[in-house]
């Protein structure tokens, strides 16, 4: 049971449990002893203060709507709640979660170009008033449901150098916008301003520059057409895998150069953003098991080579949906359970390097043969654990249950940090624990209440800590 698990992380505190890296060193451990090897993910909800800490920093003058789709989990969306953060929400039941937050509506932006009518009215019903739009269908409907929503006009940007195009999709043109910001005065609706996207895990800066200085001209186009224009939304795209960091700070610093030139301090425009991996890609480590082995003899060239299956019990349908589309494999952590009984720390040094000499190998999803090509130096077994970093980011929110395999559960864990805001604004948001471990305990595998926690009254009460 969930208190089980609070008694076992009080009695060890040896382990240390700093990071997620820890917590997931010792759930490994406690799999060890058993049979149940389901997969799972450790997340640390303080990395998403030193993210926003990170972001607030690099991009004073734009304020972050976490984008909900990313990562839809109750503990990271309150936490960020907690924190300050604005929404951006794609749909009605992505709304339904962050105002049940009790998050204020002028706190959200519902950022999808094409809404269901159904969804409109729920916005309007509940005081959600930023609409992003592109296309004039979409006026049209919004004249019919919302007439009061202030609407943001969404532009097409080149997004080539993302990992995740997205304008094939949305985005209207530098023409089209001309014709929509007229249709939407004649129809008597309130256009406020511009967003962009330029597709997710941009790769160059370069990609942000082009589209403010667009956004800027259309912010004119928009005045002319008697648009109190006043809101400028940059979107994501922001990378978000550990180490990003000096990648993010240059981004960073062109956009803000580009910010300062077509809408300088003083220009009496807010101006906001809709990061989504930066915030939680680094929360998760997933952790998947080996659950079975074959050699096949793969025919080909001059002579056929042997080649090993491993069948893991997560794959494309679970929380690797996402690698399907990058480019690069991913790089494990081989956990060798021999190993792993013999020293636990040897979970760090197993790691390995890509290298030609290292072998191909093949590890299959367990819910089908759905191919991962992937380095191992070492030869694995069933039972061994793969350990993925970086897992927070379009992983659990894109999980199925195909083929009856349940989506990883996610072991959460909280700083000392963190409460320490929660006991400073009494924001509520990260509500009582006791009703928190509630929400853990059913839709996730355990709750870490105490993970690097020290003295902290409102926490401490419930007679679990320290
Ligand atoms: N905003 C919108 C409208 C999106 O479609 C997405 C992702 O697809 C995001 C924000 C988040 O993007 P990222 O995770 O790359 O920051």
């Amino acid at each position: 049971s969930g208190s089980a698990w609070v008694a076992q992380s009080v009695k060890c505190p040896t382990l240390g449990f700093g990071s997620s890296h820890d917590l997931l060193v010792r759930e490994i451990g406690l799999c060890a002893d058993s049979d149940q090897r389901d997969p799972f993910m450790v997340a640390n909800l303080g990395v998403l203060a030193s993210r926003h800490r990170a972001f607030c920093q690099a991009l004073p003058r734009v304020s972050p709507f976490y984008a909900v789709k990313c990562n839809n989990s109750i503990w990271v969306l309150r936490v960020l709640a907690s924190l300050g953060t604005g929404f951006d929400c794609a749909s009605q039941l992505e709304l339904e979660q962050v105002l049940g937050l009790g998050v204020a509506p002028s706190r959200i932006i519902y950022a999808n170009p094409c809404k269901p009518v159904s969804h409109i009215q729920y916005a309007a019903r509940h005081g959600v008033q930023l609409l992003t739009f592109d296309s004039e269908e979409e006026l049209t409907k919004v004249a019919q449901h919302y007439p009061g929503a202030r609407l943001v006009l969404r532009l097409w940007t080149q997004d080539s150098e993302s990992v995740f195009p997205l304008s094939a999709k949305f985005g209207a043109s530098l023409e089209a916008c001309e014709c929509l910001l007229k249709s939407a005065r004649d129809l008597g609706l309130t256009v406020v301003g511009t967003s962009f996207h330029v597709g997710s895990n941009c790769q160059t800066p370069h990609s942000f520059m082009q589209a403010v200085a667009d956004c800027r001209r259309v912010f004119e186009m928009g005045r002319a057409f008697g648009h109190d224009m006043s809101l400028l939304d940059i979107g994501g795209g922001f990378p978000g895998a550990e180490g990003c960091e000096p990648q993010f700070e240059e981004m960073a610093r062109v956009i803000s150069a580009a910010l300062a030139q077509d809408f300088p301090e003083g220009s009496g425009v807010e101006i906001i953003a809709e990061p989504g991996r930066f915030y939680t890609a680094s929360v998760c480590m997933a952790a998947v098991n080996i659950i079975a082995k074959k050699a096949v003899l793969e025919a080909g060239g001059w002579a056929s080579r042997r080649k090993l299956l491993y069948f893991l019990n997560d794959g494309h349908y679970g929380i690797f949906r996402i690698f399907l589309r990058e480019p690069l494999p991913r790089m494990p952590i081989v956990v060798k359970v021999k190993v792993w009984l013999w020293h636990s720390w040897m979970l760090r040094s197993l790691s390995p390097a890509p290298s030609p000499e290292r072998q191909w190998v093949l590890v299959a999803g367990g819910e089908e043969v759905k191919e991962f090509r992937l380095w191992f130096l070492p030869e694995l077994d069933v039972g061994d654990w793969l350990v993925f970093p970086s897992m927070g980011a379009y992983t659990s929110a894109m999980s199925s249950t195909f083929n009856g395999f349940l989506p990883a559960s996610t072991c959460y864990a909280m700083e000392h940090e963190l409460r320490c805001l929660e006991g400073e604004k009494g924001t509520g948001h990260l509500g009582d624990l006791s009703r928190g471990w509630e929400v853990a305990r059913t839709c996730s595998r355990h709750w870490y209440p105490h993970v690097g926690t020290r003295g902290l009254g409102r926490w401490g009460s419930h007679g679990w800590g320290d």
